[in-house]
């Protein structure tokens, strides 16, 4: 749940600004009975299977749990699952998130998992955040810098990422 902001320029915003980084893991070798525990217990619907060298082997949800025969989570679990770098914009996270109508994304630095990026922490960055034109300080609210300033007109780099006033 801890979202921890780190300090980094905000010209452009990636997955590392908004993934989760505490995640529930579990491995392959674990029972489904384990991985039943785990997921009630955290009150989570999923989660990244992980083997010894902290890659993503598979992802397992209460639905693999509840539905597919096996006693262990390599059995249930949906291998091979589709990953995300954590330097990824937050954009094209998000078409992903969408398009493959999936909750949620393990992110990874060279192949091992630092995180995970649901749609709520995009919803979370979209409520939290706001974009500033350099030029006359009006601000608006997206998943990545503005084309163009909805109040001058200006368009191209001049956007910088602040936190948004009255946040939750
Ligand atoms: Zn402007």
């Amino acid at each position: 749940m801890a979202a921890q902001t780190e300090p980094r320029p905000q010209s452009e915003a990636t997955v590392a600004a908004v993934m989760t980084r505490a995640v529930i893991t579990i491995g392959p070798d674990a029972t489904v009975t384990e991985a039943a525990d785990l997921l009630h217990r955290h009150h989570i619907t999923g989660m990244p299977v992980l083997d010894d060298h902290l890659r993503v082997v598979g992802v397992v949800s209460e639905m693999d749990v509840v539905l597919k025969p096996g006693t262990t989570v390599a059995e249930i679990m949906s291998a091979e699952p589709r990953t995300i770098d954590e330097e990824v914009p937050l954009s094209q996270a998000a078409d992903i998130l969408m398009a493959q109508r999936i909750r949620r994304l393990p992110v990874v630095r060279h192949g091992k998992l630092v995180g995970l990026i649901s749609r709520t922490d995009l919803v979370t960055f979209f409520a939290r955040h706001q974009w500033v034109c350099s030029k006359c300080g009006g601000t608006q609210r997206g998943l990545e810098p503005p084309e163009k300033c909805i109040v001058c007109g200006a368009e191209g780099e001049g956007f910088k990422l602040e936190d948004a006033p009255g946040g939750m």
